[in-house]
């Protein structure tokens, strides 16, 4: 193994205690955020809030830029508030 494999591997130990390793993928990822999906992302946000590990998910969505899907119990158009909002604050100080 390389250091980097090491890296990878420890930079998502995280996810070994991930609250929705059980659930059903799809349930993570829907087609949008409106109409029916809507209680799909109620459903997978549920377990977000339950999640030991919610922090560490988010962390690694924002940094990664990922575009789709719920992470860290926030949609796609959560983290991209969240992003502009860091950006905003780091540009104001
Ligand atoms: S925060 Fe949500 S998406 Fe992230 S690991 Fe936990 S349950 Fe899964």
């Amino acid at each position: 193994m390389t250091i980097a494999d090491q890296r990878t591997r420890d930079s998502l130990a995280w996810t070994e205690q991930a609250a929705c390793s059980d659930a059903l993928p799809d349930l993570f990822f829907p087609v949008s955020e409106f109409g029916a999906a809507e209680e799909q992302i109620t459903e997978a946000k549920r377990i977000c809030a339950g999640c030991p590990v919610r922090i560490d998910c988010l962390d690694h969505a924002l940094s990664r830029g990922e575009a789709s899907g719920i992470w860290g119990g926030t949609t796609e158009r959560e983290r991209r508030h969240l992003r502009r909002r860091r950006a905003a604050l780091r540009q104001a100080r």
